[in-house]
């Protein structure tokens, strides 16, 4: 077999909504398909990848490194032993041939969203669901996850968006099957905020189904402030509080904040990861961690990462990636994560999982089909038919 061709083109995200950090107007994704002579129901396999939201496209990286680096190779650098499917390992190393080590959000999503398409092709040559693949190859004897917890992310700053918009918003995620949501804080003032929290707790109940995202937003004394503020609530979690290499700064948060914190969706490598669990203060038996291999180099890295939380004695269930996207959603399910973000209404069409996937009860099932199972979200497959 062989690679016959690899497209990339950038779409605009297109949208109004905002964190305490950036609005997402400007903000651009990377799409890649990498298509194959092999053939199935009569057409060429083509695997599709692209980056989550929370970072911008990455054309240029690609168009001028890691596209060349793999049609420049033999296809002893780019297939498996057998020499009928791609190797996500090999292609990896292909792509990072001639790449200092360090500075790793530079070309971590370029490379991210090339391991997607990857690891899409090869589920789909081998005819199965990306999640049962990787449960077989790396979850040892236990068969992926038939359902994955997951969780509505929204609660963004809108212009003009008041509390009771904040409260329907809220109630559709509800009514849409969704047991937990999180909303943003820190971008506004702390009293604002509770207001916010308080409003969105009059819907979801308790606040065990709550979580609140800073968005990497506060300096040490503000994200205690907050951390004083939340606690009577009892929150599902605390997300990114500080800067999201400021380990100390998570570290000495931890003093203050008895309660489940979250964190990792801006690390992008295994090196950082390593740090943030030996220097963060993150604790095993109740925090969350977020990495997202569409941003952080792929499932590559991603099984570096999860190698590393096991030896550090972390459970793979204290994972719950960021993204809302179906490779992460595939990778909670084969590898036995603890669930995976979710943005129903938002960043379309790439957030989101299969069109005829329901959310029941805060869970949601995977469909069954081969590869990530981007043709079964209608306006997703529109989009990547036209890279
Ligand atoms: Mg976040």
């Amino acid at each position: 077999m062989k690679i016959t061709d690899i497209r990339e083109r950038s779409f605009p995200l297109d949208s109004p909504l905002r964190n305490a950090y950036i609005d997402f107007s400007q903000m651009t994704c990377s799409v890649v398909a990498v298509e194959t002579d092999v053939l199935r129901d009569g057409k060429p396999v083509t695997g599709y990848g692209f980056n989550s939201n929370g970072r911008y496209g990455a054309g240029g990286l690609l168009r001028e490194r890691f596209l060349p680096r793999l049609q420049a190779a033999t296809p002893n650098d780019l297939l498996d032993e057998s020499g009928s499917n791609l190797d996500p390992f090999k292609i990896h190393t292909c792509m990072m041939s001639n790449e200092k080590p360090g500075g790793h959000g530079e070309r971590s999503v370029a490379v991210g969203v090339v391991d997607m398409a990857v690891w899409d092709a090869v589920a789909k040559i081998e005819e199965r669901p990306l999640n049962r693949l990787l449960a077989d190859r790396f979850g040892g004897d236990v068969p992926a996850d038939e359902r994955v917890y997951v969780y509505a992310a929204g609660g963004y700053y809108y212009p003009g968006k008041g509390l009771e918009a904040l409260q329907d918003e809220m109630r559709g995620y509800l009514d849409l099957g969704y047991r937990d949501v999180k909303m943003k804080i820190g971008g506004a003032s702390l009293t604002e905020d509770l207001a916010r929290i308080e409003a969105v707790l009059d819907v979801v109940g308790k606040g065990e189904h709550l979580m609140v995202d800073a968005n990497g937003r506060f300096d040490l004394q503000t994200a205690v402030a907050y951390a004083e503020a939340l606690a009577p609530y009892g929150l599902k979690w605390y997300e990114e509080a500080g800067d999201p290499l400021d380990y100390d700064l998570q570290a000495a948060l931890a003093k203050h904040y008895g309660l489940p914190m979250a964190t990792g969706e801006n690390l992008f490598s295994l090196q950082d990861a390593r740090n943030l669990i030996r220097h963060g203060g993150m604790r095993p038996d109740r925090d969350w961690l977020q990495f997202d291999c569409a941003l952080s180099y792929g499932l590559v890295e991603y099984l570096k990462i999860l190698a590393m939380l096991r030896d550090e004695g972390w459970s793979s269930r204290r994972v719950v990636p960021h993204g809302g996207h179906q490779m992460s959603l595939n990778i909670a399910a084969g590898l036995h994560l603890g669930g995976n973000e979710s943005y129903p209404r938002v960043f379309q069409p790439y957030g989101g999982f299969a069109d005829d996937v329901e959310v029941v009860d805060g869970f949601v099932g995977l469909p069954d089909c081969s590869g990530i199972g981007m043709e079964r979200k209608a306006k997703l497959y529109e989009l990547l038919q036209t890279v």
